[in-house]
């Protein structure tokens, strides 16, 4: 190692720096993007009207402690906005955990298709990644136990999870916690919660509520469609909010994302309309796309994941491309382990019909 030029710490340069979704097709005029999850019915509209408002206030600091935000969304859930805190993006929030809790040595858990970010995290702080095997594309909780060691720190759990769709009834997440030691941090990244409709689903609230090693995150991403101002949320025991508050950046969240914030959260009539898209559409997809002789893991989220045969002609590459050449923007997800598949975001009427037409023309079964 040359000592001649400054040394990131180690583990840094393992890192895969993390590749978003693609928002572009070349040559295609009408773009239709379901890579990155993002809403089809966008934004609030009274969110709109205040992100617009704060253009006029560009000057000043907003308030580092977010104080407004909290109390909308403590109100919003029945929590303690005390026991809240905002991050620019749950990414944000996901890393500032990492760092107050992970250092060089330490073990973090999160599962064989679990969300990039976990692992970047983690690399970032100089502990290490340790990867829980699935079943069924499913986080499996036994699976987990087996991999704590007396070096395991932190467990990552999205529930439920990006990219695979599936989730964990909250019994199992509760038996994952009854067997994690009290000193392992249990993170919950409920980024995806509002679509679920399971009986057996919860987000983690009163698992959060009732223990003092456990948090639960969620985004302003996905179904409040602010995915552009970066703004997530956690909940958490009191000691771990004064943690990650002592390291986070001291207005880590912007102006524009607090007031749309609170307007998204208490816009409850656009949060139904755009659940309701959802499963409709979720559905329609899951099923249409299974007659096409594809097959679909069953997703309670805003997407679903296609596989796809390791067969000339008909891989999961070719499909991106021929989605792609009709401007049809899905997710690649080799990354995650996953390269015989696809990730695509529900999205508008137009752009299911059209990517279910397109798969059976790419499959050669016109309709
Ligand atoms: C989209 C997503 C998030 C949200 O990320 P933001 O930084 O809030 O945009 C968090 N976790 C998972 C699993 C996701 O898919």
């Amino acid at each position: 190692m040359s000592t001649k030029r400054p040394q990131p710490r180690p583990g840094v340069l393992e890192i895969e720096a993390y590749v978003p979704g693609k928002s572009t097709a070349p040559g295609v005029a009408k773009v239709f993007k379901l890579s990155s999850n993002e809403t089809p019915l966008g934004p609030s509209p009274k969110a709109v009207v205040a992100y617009n408002e704060t253009g006029k206030h560009l000057e000043d600091y907003p308030d580092g402690a977010a104080t407004e935000l909290r109390e909308a969304i403590g109100r919003a859930f029945g929590l303690d906005p005390a026991r809240i805190i905002c991050g620019a993006g749950s990414d944000d929030l996901l890393n500032l955990l990492a760092r107050a809790y992970l250092a060089d040595g330490d073990e973090a858990i999160h599962t064989t298709h679990g969300f990039l970010v976990y692992p970047i995290a983690t690399l970032g702080t100089g502990a290490k990644p340790v990867v829980a095997p699935e079943t069924n594309y499913t986080a499996d909780v036994d699976a987990i136990i087996k991999a704590l060691t007396p070096k395991t720190k932190v467990v990552f759990l999205a529930n439920p999870n990006n990219p695979t769709g599936t989730y964990l009834p909250f019994d199992e997440v509760k038996r994952l916690h009854k067997a994690l030691p009290p000193h392992v941090l249990f993170v919950l990244d409920a980024a995806y919660a509002e679509y679920v409709r399971r009986n057996d689903y919860e987000a983690g609230i009163e698992l959060v509520a009732t223990s003092e090693n456990v948090v639960m995150c969620r985004t302003f991403s996905k179904i409040h469609g602010l995915a552009a101002l970066r703004l997530g949320w956690m909940y958490g025991p009191a000691h771990v909010i004064d943690a990650v508050n002592r390291i986070r950046g001291p207005f880590n969240v912007n102006a524009a994302a607090i007031a749309a914030g609170i307007a998204a959260i208490e816009d409850n009539s656009h949060q139904e309309r755009s659940r309701e898209h959802n499963t409709k559409w979720l559905a329609w997809l899951t099923e249409e796309i299974g007659k096409l002789g594809l097959e679909v893991t069953p997703s309670v989220a805003n997407f679903v994941l296609i596989h796809f045969p390791n067969q000339k002609g008909r891989t999961a590459t070719e499909a991106n491309a021929f989605l792609m050449s009709r401007g049809l923007v899905v997710r690649q997800v080799g990354a995650y382990k996953l390269p015989n598949a696809l990730r695509m975001s529900v999205g508008t009427e137009e752009a299911n019909r059209l990517v279910v037409k397109a798969l059976a023309d790419f499959l050669g079964q016109a309709r």
